[in-house]
C-alpha cells in the first residue's frame, strides 16, 4: 500500500493521510497496555501514524514510519506471540 499499488486488487489507486483517523490531526496518542479503571501515571507517544487507503477497493492500511515511535512500541506494549499452526503471512 505505502508504495502506491494496493496489496489486495493491485489498482495504483492508494490515497494516504497521516493521524487522519484520530481526534488531532498533529498526532496520534498510543498509550502502554493498562486495564480500565487503574489508577497511575502512564507516559503516552505523541507519533504519526500513516493511513493508506486504496479507492478502488476499499482496503486499509495503517502504517507507522518513525523509527522513534516503533522503538516506544516496541519497548511498552504486548508481544504477540508466534503460533506455530498459522500459515506465514
Ligand atoms: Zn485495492
Amino acid at each position: 500500500m505505502h508504495n502506491g499499488i494496493c496489496h489486495r486488487c493491485g489498482a495504483a489507486t492508494v490515497r494516504a493521510a497521516a493521524n487522519s483517523l484520530s481526534s488531532q490531526s498533529t498526532h496520534t496518542t498510543m498509550w502502554p497496555p493498562h486495564q480500565p479503571g487503574v489508577r497511575g501515571i502512564f507516559k503516552a507517544n505523541l507519533g504519526q501514524v500513516w493511513q493508506y487507503v486504496c479507492t478502488t477497493c476499499g482496503v486499509m492500511e495503517w502504517r507507522i514510519h518513525d523509527p522513534a515511535t516503533i522503538a516506544w512500541i516496541n519497548a511498552n506494549w504486548v508481544a504477540v506471540p508466534v503460533q506455530q499452526d498459522q500459515p506465514p503471512g
